[in-house]
């Protein structure tokens, strides 16, 4: 069904809908501006990135208009790290610091993004990206210290906010959706009180055999396929062969089996389990392995998300309605006071910032959206200049502006174009930087009762066009509400990899990406209506009437890429080419989690500070 079907079913939704009809523009200060509530084609959204693919493919602006503004900083970036360089630079320079941050896209927050949606009059929330506060370590002093001054106390939240049983105690169980493209038949299978979807594989459309090894992998009964070798040994052969050749090759799985599995890295990896090693699947604590006492703990050949989960077991866990985009908000509040009202986390939720205000002469610290830059260069001799001068193009225009330091808080690979003067080493780690791409698609309905008639809170469904699909995380804080019935709207979130297995790793993503750029919208809204009747139609929802809107969230650079086992040379972390590529270059410095190797909201916290210590050192050299 096309889009405007959606647009003419919902009530408030029509004024989001109704902006559908192209990018939003550059003008964030014209009334109404407001890109939370705008459905459709949203992330990378049309209009975003074209200016940047022009930069990469060799267009210059050398007649850039000069604005005359000179700035302290200016950050190129608006997403959590970019926003947190402005934070750190403030805090260590000065209150009076002028800092422009700009940003390529008609929202902030880069990855963290916020989905809002109105029904019934109610405000529903989501994240368009950045989910939560999860990272494979505990949070760095410098990035716990971060949320703290934001006036966010994890722990406390985790006990007065969160709700992890309300759908268990509502009946609502994790389930998996077999279809028949991929097993011969649809079918959705699901936990009931007290079991968990593996009791219930009788169901499924799967062999005797293939039912048996999902079992004994499920729980923990496979025969160790090593024996003989020390868990050391075990370890380094785990880590040069992906989890499905360890299922294939060790296990002896059937090909449906393989199938099954396909797609369980998605959500950790945005890529499947041909791309990943058997190994990070262990430290990851995907199951298969318990048969191999495994010792505990990280090798170098892990990559960063399995090695600092197999270590630590992980950061503290925290959901707010509208994921990470909550941190970027109360950093956007905390710079531009007067372009949000409120000053604590719980009234974040529920407040609206005036656009208009983000980028105003009289405020020290201005964002500008819509705003790619493509150009960041000395005025003079790197190691002597004293002045960046930075060229942005908005609406087909170029503009000049100056300032004494600059961190390019950006997609690293896209670095050596704005400063091609970077040292050939540093250009070449920097392009070899390839993020992973993904979707993260929310979907609204009128309410959640097909979901409660088939007792399901999400679903895995590895051959489908989205292999995941997540009821949103029960969340109370302030006066934001999440549904706590079926009779109420619901929103529900869907995960889309564009992987091609066969391919390594990074030639999936750059095929991915490729892909979601060439995929309209109307082709997302039949992929997803149609999974949503093939799933949820037997607990009675119908698409034409029960959804009342979609919002896609495109994310052709998405995750940082980390190292890969089964592809990257072993190096020394020193050699490594997010460390290679983030060395500063005179007054310019390199955040973003692209180079901290892995792709997480506190390592793009953690980047942003050592960038503008690599800048505040340099000054007081
Ligand atoms: C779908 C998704 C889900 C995620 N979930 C989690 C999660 O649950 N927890 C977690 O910790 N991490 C998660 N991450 C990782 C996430 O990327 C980081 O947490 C963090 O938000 C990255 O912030 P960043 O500022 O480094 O980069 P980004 O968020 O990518 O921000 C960089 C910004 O720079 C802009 N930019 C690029 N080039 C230019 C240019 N030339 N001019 C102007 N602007 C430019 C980009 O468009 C972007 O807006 C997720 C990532 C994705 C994609």
């Amino acid at each position: 069904m096309a889009l405007a079907s959606v647009c003419a079913l919902s009530g408030r939704m029509l004024g989001g809908c109704s902006s559908l009809a192209g990018p939003v523009g550059s003008g964030q200060d014209a009334p109404g501006y407001y890109p939370p509530e705008l459905t459709g084609l949203r992330g990378s959204a049309p209009g975003s990135f074209e200016t940047a693919h022009a930069v990469r493919d060799g267009r210059s602006w050398n007649e850039a208009r000069d604005l005359g503004e000179q700035y302290d900083l200016v950050v190129v970036g608006a997403g959590i790290s970019g926003l947190a360089a402005a934070h750190f630079f403030r805090a260590k320079a000065g209150p009076d610091s002028r800092i422009l941050v700009l940003d390529n896209h008609d929202d902030f927050g880069g990855h963290a993004r916020r989905n809002e949606f109105h029904q019934d009059g109610q405000l529903h929330l989501l994240n368009g990206g950045t989910l939560m506060i999860d990272s494979p370590r505990p949070y760095s002093a410098v990035a716990d210290g971060l949320l703290r001054a934001l006036g966010v106390d994890v722990e406390a939240l985790i006990r007065s906010t969160q709700h992890p049983q309300l759908y268990e105690s509502m009946g609502l169980h994790p389930g998996v959706f077999f279809d028949r493209e991929t097993f011969g038949s649809d079918q959705l299978i699901t936990g009931r009180a007290g079991t968990s979807w593996v009791h219930w594989l009788d169901q499924a459309p799967l062999s005797q055999t293939a039912r048996a090894q999902i079992l004994q992998i499920e729980e923990g009964r496979v025969v160790d396929p090593m024996p003989g070798l020390s868990s050391a040994e075990k370890k380094l052969k785990l880590s040069a062969i992906s989890f499905r050749d360890f299922l294939r090759d060790y296990i002896k799985v059937e090909p449906a089996v393989l199938a099954f599995y396909q797609a369980r890295t998605h959500d950790e990896w945005g890529v499947g389990i041909d791309a990943v090693s058997a190994l990070d699947c262990w430290g990851f604590g995907i199951k298969g392995f318990q048969g191999m006492n495994l010792e505990p703990g990280e090798i170098s050949r892990m990559g960063f998300t399995a090695a600092g989960y197999a270590s630590t077991g992980g950061s503290y866990q925290l959901s707010f309605p509208d994921g990470n985009a909550t941190i970027a908000r109360l950093l956007v509040r905390s710079l531009i006071p007067g372009a949000c009202a409120g000053g604590s986390v719980e009234d974040l939720m529920t407040a609206r910032f005036d656009y208009g205000r983000l980028d105003q002469y009289s405020s020290p610290v201005r964002l500008r959206l819509n705003s790619t830059a493509v150009r960041a260069r000395h005025l003079g001799a790197p190691s002597t200049a004293s002045e960046v001068e930075v060229t942005y193009v908005r609406d087909a225009r170029a503009y000049r502006v100056g300032a004494a330091h600059c961190v390019l808080a950006c997609y690293n690979m896209m670095i050596p174009y704005l400063c091609p003067e970077l040292p050939p080493t540093q250009k070449d780690a920097l392009h070899s930087l390839v993020k992973t791409p993904l979707v993260y698609t929310s979907v609204a309905l009128r309410s959640g009762r097909a979901l409660q008639a088939l007792g399901i809170s999400e679903v895995y469904a590895p051959g489908c066009y989205h292999s995941n699909i997540f009821l949103s995380p029960p969340v109370t804080i302030g006066a934001y509400r999440s549904p706590t019935s079926a009779d109420q709207p619901t929103l529900i979130r869907m995960l889309r990899t564009p992987c091609q297995p066969g391919l390594t790793e990074q030639q999936q993503n750059r095929a991915g990406r490729a892909e979601l750029l060439a995929t309209s919208f109307e082709t997302f809204e039949r992929n997803i209506r149609d999974q949503l009747r093939r799933t949820l139609g037997p607990g009675g929802l119908d698409p034409a009437t029960d959804i009342t809107a979609i919002t896609v969230n495109r994310w052709p650079h998405g995750y940082a890429p980390e190292y890969n086992p089964l592809i990257d040379p072993e190096l020394p972390p020193e050699q490594r080419p997010h460390v290679v590529g983030r060395t500063r270059f005179g007054r310019i410095a390199i955040a973003n989690s692209d180079s901290g190797g892995g792709a997480y909201t506190d390592v793009a916290i953690d980047q942003s500070h050592r960038a503008v210590a690599d800048l505040l050192d340099l000054t007081a050299a």
